[in-house]
């Protein structure tokens, strides 16, 4: 999935997206795998509430701040981005049930975005069985 952000930092929630690929793949019972391609970003889990998501982006503000005299910062100027996308890590699993996400009622899946905007790529993985029970 291509994901355009639109800030320096910001979460977007890509349910829906992820969604539609289990949708298109026609898996009921098994595991999707969200994985980011990139190492200034992170994918979460959490609740889509305005406040919160700044909260976390001020959290992240607060543990990794930006121009701390960081040796990658020589090169590019975005150790902190690198520096907290370790924080968040680059993937996360999600089990599938009856053909959707096995997510709770207040749970959304979040690319982080850490140092854009930029064009995202987004790999979702579907390990499973569809109705028929065949391998896919
Ligand atoms: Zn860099």
């Amino acid at each position: 999935m291509q994901i355009q952000t639109s800030k320096e930092t910001e979460l977007v929630d890509i349910t829906e997206k992820v969604m539609e690929q289990i949708k298109v793949k026609d898996v009921k019972e098994g595991f999707c795998i969200v994985f980011s391609k990139h190492t200034t970003t992170g994918i979460i889990i959490n609740e889509n509430e305005p406040r919160l998501k700044e909260d976390i982006l001020n959290m992240l503000d607060k543990i990794v701040p930006d121009e701390k005299g960081y040796l990658h910062d020589d090169i590019d100027s975005n150790a902190h981005s690198h520096l907290r996308s370790i924080l968040l890590g680059s993937s996360i699993v999600v089990p599938i049930e009856n053909g959707s996400l096995l997510l709770g009622t207040w749970q959304s899946i979040f690319l982080v975005e850490l140092d854009g905007p930029r064009s995202r790529t987004v790999n979702v993985s579907i390990i499973g069985q569809n109705q028929n029970c065949r391998e896919v």
